[in-house]
């Protein structure tokens, strides 16, 4: 079955709901048990069916069926954001002692949670640049017991070259994780080495830019098993209407991330064309440094990339972003509508390599509406750059 097919059909059995076409929502904390031996059998295998709310209901259950297919993976865990998806993958694998390998490029609440928890629980990261590639044998310790990969990276975009990575981490008993935001659908982490991947549901699997939700895809039972128990123990459980506005959002992800990607590329193209940009941070553009690599490993893209522009005074910039029709200033991506954020400054971090924009950095995401009164929004914006410089 092809990708946008299984995201049609995956986590759906009308037969077993009255021949309904979705799952019905169960709102459900308390789950009765008909008698003291049934509840006594259903805590031998607490993971293994409708026992408590915080374990899961049927509709937690389809969600995590369909994500599993979507990733092309075993099983999922379905967490009620993506970072606590991120934290209950971490620390279902590493306990004090152990060294962890983390990206440069992360997102930045990744970075600020191994600075933090992670330090303080007496496990060392280690951030490594993101074109290491099979480079990063280098830096394994016998203690390393992770290594974590995001591509392209949050904010800058870089490629990276995830079987090299995993060959090299698998060499020495690594577990190889991977943020695959970005690449929900269009990068199939299993097949290139990655043995658990980690979705921001609340992107562009629910799509519409309303409701928190993670996910978490394993390989295999075992791992499975820990990352469920793990993220059981720490209560990090979605709600059930979360689910279901995850599950409603996959059923229409083919079409809408084929939208955001055309419109992400023509936009990229006529940005890279203007005076005032230094660069398009965009795998999918020939001129972009990771394009090789992305035509490789993806089977298409996303709608979010980075604009680089040549120096610019602050208030100019400001004049620009405050007065955009369509790509209005907010956090997260992913959703139906166009957006942006300046990068500038505090969001990049980089700690193991040297990040040197030309000029002040911005990210958009390139939304549904008609390309052409996109490209009309950014060529307003950059007359008042223009005007007030
Ligand atoms: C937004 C984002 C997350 C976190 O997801 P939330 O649901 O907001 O917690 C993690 N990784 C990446 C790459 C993201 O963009």
């Amino acid at each position: 079955m092809k990708n946008d097919t299984k995201l049609v059909h995956a986590g759906r059995h009308p037969e077993q709901q009255f021949g309904a076409v979705n799952p019905p929502v169960y709102h459900a904390s308390t789950i009765l048990h008909p008698s003291v031996a049934a509840m006594e059998a259903s805590g031998k295998t607490p993971f293994g069916g409708v026992r408590y709310g915080r374990f899961g209901t049927p509709t937690t259950f389809a969600f995590e069926e369909a994500m599993a297919a979507v990733e092309g993976g075993h099983k999922t865990v379905a967490t009620s954001s993506g970072l606590a998806a991120i934290t209950g993958a971490l620390l279902a694998f590493l306990k004090a002692g152990d060294h962890l390998l983390m990206v440069d490029s992360t997102y930045f609440p990744t970075r600020k949670f191994c600075d933090s928890v992670l330090a303080g629980l007496g496990i060392e990261t280690t951030y490594y640049d993101p074109l290491i590639g099979a480079g990063i044998a280098g830096l394994m310790r016998p203690e390393t017991r992770v290594v974590f990969t995001e591509s392209p990276g949050s904010l800058t975009f870089e490629v990276q070259d995830v079987p090299a990575i995993a060959a090299a981490a698998h060499a020495v008993g690594a577990v190889v994780m991977m943020d695959n935001t970005w690449g929900v659908r269009t990068f199939q982490p299993f097949r290139h080495g990655i043995d658990v991947s980690i979705q921001a549901c609340t992107k562009y699997v629910v799509g519409h830019a309303d409701a928190m939700l993670g996910a978490i895809t394993l390989g295999d039972e075992d791992t499975w098993l820990r990352v469920k128990t793990s993220v059981a123990a720490f209560g990090h459980s979605p709600g059930a209407d979360e689910l279901y506005l995850g599950l409603r959002g996959l059923r229409t992800l083919g079409v809408r991330l084929a939208r955001h990607a055309e419109t992400a590329l023509r936009l990229c193209t006529w940005l890279e064309g203007r005076p005032e940009v230094a660069r398009v941070l965009y795998p999918p553009l020939p001129s972009d440094p990771g394009h090789a690599l992305w035509k490789r490993d993806f089977d298409g893209a996303c709608g979010l990339f980075g604009v680089i522009l040549k120096p610019a005074a602050k208030a100019a910039l400001d004049a620009m972003l405050d007065h955009y029709e369509h790509f209005n200033l907010g956090f997260s991506w992913g959703g139906f509508e166009s957006l942006v954020i300046p990068t500038t400054g505090h969001s990049i971090i980089r700690t193991a390599t040297a990040w040197r924009p030309e000029g002040p950095s911005l990210r958009f995401h390139a939304g549904l509406e008609d390309a052409d009164d996109l490209l009309a929004d950014l060529e307003a914006g950059f007359a008042r750059l223009n005007a007030a410089a």
